[in-house]
């Protein structure tokens, strides 16, 4: 049994590894990485925890010996004289408190003081070790799997920061440099489009085949550490940056000479709003013990020094400051403010715009241009604004006025309000939903041909933003007769990529009823409601004819379509445009009807609704099987309602509702002897 409970484990371990492995080749190795750093940390940290749960379980590609990625077939590979290390990670100050204890216990040393820390930025690019012989630059090396790297000197060459030959005094005879390349976060703009963020920039960029491509990015270097070295006169690692400095390193100005657990937490405090005024990145601060006799004396634990450790920044939360609030506004008309902030790195991703919102958030969190605030991004949502920290508020700073009129076609704004609440809603809007106002025109468009409407492949947000400054089109039937000659002659158009999407336009011209009431865009109308009109109006013309018609009386007969999604619809065909643009569209377009459904089945023009659990059937499919009958499903019960169906333990309130209306109420066997199928 336990046998069996152990190659159970094992093999969901070594899944793990395969993933972890995976996940290091496309960080390390080609740059790209496709899940994000908490995630892999997380990976990192489940199989850790299992290697010390059950002590059976190893691999060589653990991430507890394991460092980095095996170099890569580009490079010619060269042995480290010394290894390139990982870092350990600390997040708090207990952790910190635990660090320090074991290294005092190893010591042997019982005085809290007595520990003299180098605190230094940790900058989050990627590291190359340099080898100095009689001061002249010899060899570079990416650190490759820490005990072999890719001989990338010639890359490395092209970097200005990186002395060819070393000045000053007290140079050894030979000297192995350590320390980070990387690129500027204003640098890193230009490369945004290729890299998830500036370190994975400056890998590729780094370890391009030809150094003339390197050459092309500005890459920068700052020196923090050496590796083999000989005939080296330094004791201590505070004096050894400023050594570096001497011989014409760039060194960070952050690093500074600590002791003490309180003050390393206070420079972190520091530090970390100080981050949004460096143009670099920086994921936390690396403490290394300071005395060189020390750190000789504690040594390595597997992958990692003992004498140092990196206390990382927060990876979801960051300090920042606001810029300028933006408006941007959204297909429904929808005024949503967003703060344009100093680019700042959290988790792995540069963020330089933060939502707030509406305006009532803005008003409720007193936030102004220039103010210092904490970001938050959490997994895929959009970051936003936590809060702002007063103390650092400008005196002369203003308060942030919420525009009345629409920034972009110039109408005047509103509020809806709510009947229920009894509540003004918190967002603002155009009057002007329709294709008048420049910004809700593209913001329909991108609508129109996104993933859950037409889905045209290769017509993304930024393309359709590019043929709209290029007066390309204006209107959703626009797509439909682009000047694919003029296209062709665009940067960054072949013809191959224009046959592309012409052919994905060409193909999505049959489209379902339902889509495309979702498509053209009617606030409220989402898919499931336009699904719901598809099923009642069947044609498309019926929908069409709701222009002519007038009368939206008979959709309120649609079980889930409301009021408001009515009066949608209703201001929707009052607009002339979008009768225009409906016109249009019914010329380039083929709109299938939905399926008809059948109106000759045994449960014609009846009602049910269901409460309780059924037995041996599901909800699901009792419901399709009184659809398939020509019966009709409501969620409500109602005057509308013909047959209360009840299985097990029924909502009591619906079952007495129903009485009160003198709705028949039976069992489910009596529905399956309508349908003439036999209880079982
Ligand atoms: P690390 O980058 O966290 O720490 C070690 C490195 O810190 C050193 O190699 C050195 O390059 C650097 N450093 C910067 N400043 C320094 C200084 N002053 N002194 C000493 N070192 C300094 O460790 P790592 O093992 O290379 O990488 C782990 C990180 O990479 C994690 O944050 C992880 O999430 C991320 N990662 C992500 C993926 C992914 O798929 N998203 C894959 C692999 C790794």
């Amino acid at each position: 049994m336990i046998k069996k409970n152990n190659l159970k484990i094992k093999k969901k371990y070594l899944e793990k590894i395969k993933i972890f492995k995976k996940y290091n080749e496309l960080y390390y190795s080609k740059s790209n990485p496709i899940v994000e750093d908490a995630i892999y940390d997380s990976l990192k940290n489940e199989i850790l925890d299992l290697e010390k749960k059950y002590l059976f379980l190893n691999s060589k590609d653990s991430p507890s010996i394991n460092i980095g990625f095996k170099p890569s077939k580009n490079f010619r590979k060269i042995k480290h004289r010394k290894p390139m290390l990982s870092l350990n990670n600390a997040f708090n100050k207990d952790d910190l408190l635990n660090f320090e204890k074991k290294i005092l216990n190893f010591l042997s040393l019982n005085d809290n003081n007595s520990i003299e820390y180098s605190a230094e930025p940790k900058i989050d690019g990627i590291s190359a070790s340099l080898f100095y012989k009689n001061g002249k630059f010899i060899q570079g090396l990416s650190r490759g799997d820490g005990v072999e790297g890719e001989d990338i000197t010639e890359n490395l060459k092209t970097i200005n920061d990186i002395p060819k030959t070393l000045k000053g005094k007290n140079i050894p005879t030979e000297i192995d440099i350590r320390g980070e390349v990387f690129i500027k976060n204003t640098d890193f703009k230009k490369l945004s489009e290729k890299f998830a963020n500036p370190r994975n920039a400056a890998s590729g960029s780094l370890r391009q085949k030809d150094p003339l491509k390197t050459k092309q990015i500005p890459l920068n270097f700052i020196a923090y550490t050496f590796g083999f070295s000989k005939n080296l006169n330094i004791s201590n690692q505070f004096e050894f940056l400023k050594n570096l400095k001497h011989w014409g390193f760039k060194v960070n100005k952050f690093n500074r000479l600590i002791i003490g657990v309180d003050n390393l937490i206070q420079n972190h405090l520091k530090l970390e709003e100080l981050r949004k005024e460096i143009d670099f990145d920086i994921d936390g601060i690396v403490y290394k013990i300071n005395d060189f006799n020390l750190q000789k004396r504690l040594g390595f634990v597997a992958n990692a020094p003992r004498w140092a450790i990196a206390h990382k920044f927060s990876s979801n939360k960051s300090i920042s400051e606001i810029l300028k609030i933006e408006i941007q506004i959204g297909r429904t008309g929808a005024l949503t403010p967003v703060a344009k902030i100093k680019p700042i790195n959290i988790g792995g991703v540069l963020v330089s715009n933060a939502t707030l919102h509406n305006e009532d958030e803005i008003a409720r969190k007193d936030i102004r241009v220039g103010d210092t605030i904490i970001v938050e991004r959490a997994g895929d949502v959009i970051p936003r604004v936590v809060s702002v920290d007063f103390k650092k508020r400008n005196q002369n700073s203003k308060k942030f006025v919420f525009p009345k009129k629409c920034p972009s076609c110039g109408s005047s704004t509103f509020k809806d309000f709510n009947k229920t609440t009894k509540k003004f809603d918190a967002v603002r809007r155009c009057i002007n939903d329709g294709y008048d106002c420049e910004k809700i025109a593209i913001e329909k468009i991108k609508h129109f041909v996104s993933k859950e409407a037409f889905n045209i492949e290769g017509l993304g947000k930024k393309i359709v933003e590019n043929f709209w400054d290029l007066k390309l089109i204006r209107y959703p039937q626009d797509i439909f007769k682009l000047n694919y000659d003029k296209i062709s002659t665009l940067e960054g158009w072949g013809k191959l990529s224009v046959a592309n999407l012409k052919y994905s336009i060409e193909e999505k011209k049959k489209i379902s009823l339902s889509k495309f009431i979702y498509s053209i865009g009617i606030r409220h109308i989402g898919q499931e409601n336009a699904k719901l009109l598809s099923k009642t109006l069947k044609k498309a013309d019926n929908f069409f004819d709701l222009a002519n018609k007038n009368n939206f009386e008979e959709l309120s007969n649609i079980d889930g379509i409301g009021d408001t999604q009515i009066k949608s619809v209703q201001e929707f065909f009052s607009n002339e445009k979008n009768l225009l643009v409906l016109k249009k569209l019914k010329e380039h377009l083929i709109i299938i009807s939905e399926k008809e459904i059948s109106k000759d089945g045994v449960l014609n023009e009846k009602t049910f609704m269901f409460t309780g659990k059924l037995v041996g059937i599901s909800r699901a499919e009792a419901k399709s099987l009184v659809e398939k009958n020509s019966g009709k499903i409501v969620s409500n019960v109602s005057k509308k309602l013909d047959f209360l169906i009840i299985g097990d333990k029924p909502t009591i309130r619906k079952v007495n509702e129903a009485k009160n209306l003198n709705i028949k109420i039976i069992q489910q066997s009596e529905l399956l002897r309508m349908l003439n199928i036999k209880d079982s």
